[in-house]
């Protein structure tokens, strides 16, 4: 085993460059074969990226050599952390038997029963083949029972890449449009900032066209801008006050918040869920699940529109087996319970580090998703004991937390963790039942050391 690299010397951005020298090698061919050289916006990094050969717990290994502990952990899909033995078995089980009978099978009632069984609100379960399609099937069923085009959704939420929720997803959040979405599609999406139900009660009294509301329920991107119970509350009072649908994307959250998504944490049943993630197991996959009579828009009724849902990979045997394995663990509430608190002794060692050093950043979030935030000198938070109900900084305004991005820093921090041996996701980072308590003080030692040289170069 590799462990992480002592970084070389000379300016960041060399000791970057040369010390995952294979990794520039692959991006070298890569620009010529896909456009900005990655498969995923996340991935697009200053002057190239990593690139991973294999993955096991909380680790991932460059293909340069070193291990590095991984907090993107397969972009939140993977709570149990990665190649879980019982999910790796099921899968290779699962491979030998069939891939795609194209017909029913046994495990996707198997996977179904345990989305019913743990979610709250899931009356039934329509299976889908990612997040992005599962919240575009909310949308549409929710305009079909309610006879309304539009949705209300808030600043900084993300919904997927579809053309119906994307407005307002990234900053400037009044950018009236979204490139290559036809207008008329964005006007059908009302966005209002986070947190201010005065807006939500305003935008829902005063436009008739809005039929549902969407959110993250832990805030966007992940509780960048935190959500919490008692605005949950409220809202689903004003949804059914003015006979709107609510809508969670627990695509992030659920099973990862607690067994049974943020709604059943906090006790708020939405009328429909978006899941995918952990779901799945770290497979493709996602579920809408929710009320009865709204996703019997999917049947044929006489008298009633018919939702058409195909889709190939609807409930693939894989993905079954890999969801079922992983909910098997979930439901046991011990994954959610880990990864939760190595995230809120992250935050804590973080906020530790910036006290010692008296450097302006901050580190908060809820559950087991971490954020750093440079440029802050405002209240420090104490020390959190629940990982949920930490301090929320700059009182939760949506643009000094997750407004315009310091591309530059971030890009610095980034290398520079990666050369302390972390995948920090630039300010966020998300944390799996596998990680220990070694790597959270490792991760520490690491920030601390990449600290040092952002100072160098002038960048703190
Ligand atoms: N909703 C949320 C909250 C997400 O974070 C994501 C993906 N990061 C999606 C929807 C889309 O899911 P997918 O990538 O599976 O399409």
């Amino acid at each position: 085993m590799t462990t992480a690299l002592t970084p070389p010397p000379g300016r960041l951005a060399d000791r970057y460059a040369s010390a995952f020298p294979e990794s520039r090698r692959r991006f070298d061919r890569a620009r010529g074969l896909f456009p900005t050289g990655v498969t995923h916006d996340t991935r697009m990094m200053d002057p190239f990226p990593v690139y991973v050969s294999h993955c096991k717990g909380s680790k991932k290994w460059a293909v340069d050599g070193p291990e590095l502990i991984d907090y993107f952990v397969g972009h939140g899909s993977h709570i149990l952390g990665h190649s879980d033995p019982a999910v790796v078995h099921a899968v290779q089980t699962q491979m030998a038997k069939m891939t795609h009978p194209g017909a029913s099978h046994d495990l996707e009632l198997e996977w179904g029963t345990l989305v019913q069984k743990l979610v709250p609100s899931a009356e039934r379960v329509r299976f889908t083949g990612s997040g992005t399609e599962a919240t575009l099937m909310a949308l549409r069923l929710a305009r079909l029972f309610t006879g309304k085009p539009k949705v209300l959704k808030f600043h900084g939420h993300f919904h997927g890449w579809h053309d119906y929720a994307t407005v307002s997803s990234d900053p400037p959040y009044d950018a009236p449009g979204v490139a290559g979405v036809p207008d008329a599609v964005s006007r059908q999406c009302v966005a209002v900032p986070p947190n201010d139900l005065g807006l939500v009660e305003r935008a829902l009294s005063h436009d008739p066209d809005i039929g549902a509301v969407i959110l993250e329920p832990t805030g966007g991107h992940w509780g960048a801008v935190p959500v919490r119970g008692e605005f949950l509350r409220e809202l689903r009072d004003i949804c059914t006050r003015h006979d709107k649908l609510l809508i969670f994307d627990e695509v992030i959250t659920g099973f990862r918040v607690a067994p049974g998504g943020a709604q059943a944490f906090y006790g708020v049943r939405p009328d429909l869920t978006a899941l995918a993630k952990i779901l799945a197991g770290g497979l493709p996959g996602g579920c809408l699940a929710g009320r009865a009579d709204v996703l019997a828009y999917l049947e044929p009724r006489p008298g009633k529109p018919k939702m058409k849902h195909p889709g190939t990979y609807n409930a693939n045997p894989l993905s079954a087996a890999a969801g079922v394995a992983t909910l098997n663990q979930i439901a046991t509430g011990d994954p959610c319970r880990k990864a939760t608190a190595a995230a809120r002794d992250l935050r804590n060692g973080f906020n530790a580090l910036f006290a010692e050093r008296n450097v302006p950043w901050v580190a908060y979030g809820d559950f087991s998703m971490v954020r750093i935030l440079p440029g802050y000198t405002g209240e420090r938070p104490r020390p959190e004991v629940t990982g949920h109900d930490g301090l929320i900084p700059h009182g939760g305004d949506v643009n000094a937390l997750d407004g315009p991005k310091n591309l530059a820093q971030m890009t610095a921090l980034r290398q520079a963790m990666l050369l302390n041996g972390v995948d920090w996701w630039w300010l966020g980072g998300m944390t799996s039942a596998a990680h220990t308590a070694g790597d959270v003080a490792a991760t520490v030692a690491a920030l601390g050391s990449a600290l040092d040289l952002l100072a160098a170069e002038g960048i703190v």
